[in-house]
């Protein structure tokens, strides 16, 4: 008779060791209440997805926890691989969109994994950090390196999963090393060389694991450099909407050109369905105007991407990520 277990008090979690637990239980009928006994101090049931995402949509999270150590992120992981529940990351939710339904299963934030150590031109930080806050302490510190992250709201774990950048730049560009938790609860850490990044993908991001901590390097610099660089980064936001609840830009841009451009072109500024209006400033921002729904932003997206196909035969791929559907 196989054996079911996930009584995780018996499971020790081993640092930069990648384990095979063996034998993956079925889905028991009572992991939610283990589940609910064991994090009932870091866990709300059935969460508003839309309260935790910058486009204000989404139904509920079945189980919504935010775990304060990597150990416990850890302990949840394995406990998902062993139950056989998913478990879904969030950052800051400045670049997701959930269905309207609920999400079964557990959604996890890192928010409040927000350790963050300065040395001379290193920064150790979670995942949680806030990107703002990083490029903010750096300019303060004369470090250069994340100008380019100027205005890019989220934190640290999104910005590195989704390689967020600007202008040709991006989080791999700074990043030394790399801590994850495996979808097993195992960690790794990651060195220079062993992860790679391209426009707005990660390697690492690839079989769905968290990335728990990042070490950056920066170079030293002086104030007016980084503001001369920072400028210019200020600057190409100027052409974004300042109104309304959005998850940054709906589509990558293809080679050679720009999304924003194309719908332009193929007249979707201004497309409107239910509370989902593609804005009059820069037709790569879908807006939640009031009481837009998941299936609302998800239907605009699919009208936009037609539009462009039929004018210019390019089909336009997400950079918003969608979750749920
Ligand atoms: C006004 C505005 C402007 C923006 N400008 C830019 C821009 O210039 N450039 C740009 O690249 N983006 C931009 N964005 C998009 C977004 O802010 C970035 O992609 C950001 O880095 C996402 O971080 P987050 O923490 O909010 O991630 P979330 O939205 O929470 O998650 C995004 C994805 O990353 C995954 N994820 C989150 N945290 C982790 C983690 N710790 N480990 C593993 N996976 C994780 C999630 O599962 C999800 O798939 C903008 C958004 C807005 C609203």
């Amino acid at each position: 008779m196989p054996i079911f277990l996930y009584n995780l008090d018996r499971i020790s979690i081993k640092h930069n060791a990648k384990r095979d637990y063996g034998v993956r239980c079925n889905v028991s009928a009572d992991w939610r209440t283990d589940f609910k006994k064991d994090y009932a101090r870091i866990l709300q049931e059935r969460a508003s997805l839309a309260a935790l995402s910058a486009l204000g949509v989404g139904g509920e999270a079945e189980f919504f926890v935010e775990p304060d150590s990597l150990n416990e992120v850890c302990e949840i992981f394995r406990f998902g691989s062993v139950a056989g529940f998913p478990v879904y990351v969030l950052g800051g939710g400045t670049n997701v969109v959930f269905s309207d339904g609920t999400l079964n299963g557990v959604t996890l934030s890192a928010r409040r994994l927000c350790g963050m150590s300065w040395d001379g031109e290193l920064l150790v930080a979670e995942a949680g950090v806030p990107m703002p806050l990083i490029v903010s302490e750096a300019a303060k510190r004369r470090l250069a390196g994340v100008e380019f992250a100027y205005g890019i709201p989220g934190s640290l774990g999104g910005a590195v999963a989704g390689n967020a950048g600007a202008g040709g730049r991006g989080m791999s560009d700074v990043l030394e090393e790399v801590t994850t938790v495996e979808r097993d609860g195992s960690v790794r850490e990651w060195h220079n060389g062993e992860f790679s990044g391209s426009y707005r993908s990660f390697s690492l991001s690839a079989t769905g694991r968290l990335i728990a901590k990042c070490k950056i390097k920066f170079q030293n610099s002086s104030r007016e450099d980084i503001e001369r660089e920072t400028e210019i980064f200020k600057k190409a936001r100027e052409g974004q909407p300042r109104e309304g609840r959005s998850a940054g830009c709906t589509f990558k841009n293809p080679p050679g050109d720009s999304a924003g451009r194309l719908l332009d072109v193929a007249g979707c500024k201004g497309l409107r369905v239910g509370g989902a209006v593609v804005s009059g400033v820069h037709a790569n921002f879908i807006i939640n105007s009031g009481g837009a729904s998941g299936m609302d932003i998800v239907e605009l997206i699919g009208l936009c991407r037609d539009m462009v196909f039929q004018k210019t035969g390019i089909s336009l791929e997400n950079e918003i990520k969608l979750l749920g559907f």
